[in-house]
């Protein structure tokens, strides 16, 4: 494989060449024609270029998936400016945090966070801020799925504009939409500061160039694309603003001149009518999403035949959960896996090709992976369990502002994933957990996902997360979370019954809490840290 060496935003000026009158986005019922949006984002650029950003500027995106999130990434990288995606449910001192450590000079986001992003002001450097409107595509936006509820959350949604608050759709309206040129090194220079999903800790700039994200794509769609004549639909239930959405949805539907039907927050009974009505051929999702589709009480009533593969990624992908969907829509399920450090995939079972179950399959092409001791760096024998290293074109040049964390992830040209994996005689890769959620019980390591694996086999267990919790004698004990099915019943006694019929007695959890639900991150990861450190 080689690579296109070229600014990443290339992928939409050639699509829009040549398919200019194929629809490139589908929003609550508004399409929007390759051609349009190619426009639109000439138009945000050199806006962009107006306010005197310059090539190497940091630009925060805090947006929903809805236009202007891909035509403020896509505007921002025409010019060589830095994109930094910034999650819309940040609280203050989140994005005060974020705002300071990229250093950004502009914030682009929905009239929602006006009041918010407005108290941040006066503790970073921003120089500019533009808002823009659900308003902007749809006369009456009544139905749409806002991440956040403004009036619920006590903001202001009333944009009082002056000479450094701009209204993003009179800033297009006063811009020429002709073609900008920069000169850009797409290997060396960032397209994207990253930051880290912060499951495990605090959340880090990780550095990504045009030349890691158009190789990410590319090599995505060598796993997942059928054929040129084929215009796959994506629903974009996936945030744009997360790495995963980001490449697996927004670049690879550009670049192909799919159709992104795009939903603005993740709603379960909005996914099954888009389903059936718009026909998507593909999703991309976390686990959680494919779970609560298929325990949807109406399913039945939709048609979901129109989907042909997705790909799970971010969390690991229960069987029982891929063989139901599988068996509900008639497509395929793979499941995937990668990090924000790798811009972000960097295995997954091939479509075409044989799967296994439990497998987050091999690696994408120009992809070299290996089961390492962590400490020493020597690669381990097939089937045993070690730190999984990788190198490849979509590795990133490091995070931001952090090379003691830099040089501890990246050691002679490898990526160390902090995640556990074996290989099989086959290549085929298995993620045991992370090196960060190894409980240790006595001396023993445990893996708490092994033990949430066997609690998912019960039959009243919704959801279930382990954590190691402080123990006088053993240093740390397991303790099992539970959330059970709709009225579904058990106890602490059955449930250690069960545990000990399928595990080694030191890995029983030993402590039992029952709950509504878990906390989760926006792609439904659970948030173990908050467990932990309750
Ligand atoms: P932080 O690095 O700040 O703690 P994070 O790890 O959630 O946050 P991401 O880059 O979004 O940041 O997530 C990458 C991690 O997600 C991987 O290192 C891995 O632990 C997990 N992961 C991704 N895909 C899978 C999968 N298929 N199975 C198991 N785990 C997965």
């Amino acid at each position: 494989y080689e690579y296109p060496k070229q600014n990443l935003a290339q992928f939409m000026i050639d699509t829009a060449k040549k398919f200019p009158q194929q629809t490139a986005i589908f929003f609550y019922g508004k399409k929007i024609t390759y051609e349009q949006l190619l426009k639109e984002t000439y138009q945000f650029a050199n806006s962009l270029k107006k306010l005197g950003l310059e090539k190497g500027d940091r630009v925060a995106i805090m947006l929903p998936n809805c236009p202007a999130s891909i035509i403020a990434y896509y505007g921002a990288l025409m010019i060589g400016a830095i994109v930094v995606q910034t999650n819309p449910l940040y609280t203050e001192r989140e994005l005060e945090h974020q705002l300071n450590d990229a250093g950004v000079k502009v914030v682009i986001a929905l009239d929602h966070l006006f009041k918010r992003v407005q108290n941040v002001l006066p503790k970073v450097e921003v120089e500019h801020t533009i808002f823009t409107s659900m308003k902007d595509y749809l006369p009456f936006p009544k139905n749409i799925l806002y991440p956040i509820k403004a009036k619920k959350d006590g903001l202001s949604m009333e944009v009082s504009y002056d000479q450094h608050t701009h209204s993003f759709k009179k800033l297009l309206s006063n811009a020429p939409a002709k073609p900008i040129n920069v000169l850009i090194d797409v290997e060396e220079d960032l397209a994207l500061l990253q930051y880290t999903g912060g499951t495990t800790g605090v959340s880090k700039g990780v550095m990504l160039t045009h030349y890691n994200l158009v190789a990410n794509t590319l090599q995505t769609r060598a796993w997942v694309y059928r054929s040129e004549e084929k215009r796959e639909r994506y629903l974009a239930m996936l945030p744009f603003f997360h790495v995963f959405g980001m490449t697996t949805l927004m670049n690879l539907s550009i670049k192909l001149g799919g159709m992104l039907i795009l939903l603005p927050k993740f709603d379960v009974n909005m996914a099954l009518k888009l389903i059936d009505k718009m026909k998507p051929t593909t999703f991309p999702g976390a686990p959680t999403m494919y779970l609560s589709l298929i325990h949807h009480p109406k399913i039945k009533n939709y048609d979901l035949s129109s989907i042909n593969v997705c790909i799970s990624g971010a969390a690991p992908l229960p069987g029982e959960v891929q063989e139901r969907f599988e068996e509900i829509t008639g497509g395929k399920l793979i499941e995937g896996y990668g990090l924000t450090e790798a811009s972000p995939v960097t295995h997954a079972n091939n479509i075409w090709e044989k799967r296994k179950l439990g497998s987050i399959g091999i690696p994408f092409p120009d992809t070299i992976a290996k089961v390492v001791e962590p400490e020493t760096g020597k690669e381990l024998e097939n089937g045993e369990v070690g730190e999984l290293i990788i190198q490849g074109p979509q590795v990133m040049k490091g995070y931001w502002k952090r090379p003691e964390e830099t040089s501890n992830t990246l050691k002679d040209g490898w990526l160390y994933t902090g995640d556990m994996a074996k290989m099989d005689d086959q290549g085929f890769f298995y993620i045991v957990d992370r090196k960060k959620d190894l409980i240790i019980a006595g001396g023993f390591n445990i893996y708490p996902r092994e033990i949430e694996e066997v609690l998912f086999e019960h039959p009243a267990i919704m959801d279930a997360a382990a954590v190691g919790v402080p123990d006088e004698y053993r240093g740390e004990t397991v303790k099992a979370y539970i959330v059970l099915k709709k009225g579904a019943t058990t106890d602490e006694k059955e449930l250690e019954k069960f545990c000990r019929e399928r595990l080694a007695a030191y890995k029983i959890p030993r402590i039992y809490e029952f709950r509504d639900s878990l906390p989760k991150s926006l792609v439904g990861k659970t948030l173990r840290r908050l467990l932990e450190e309750e």
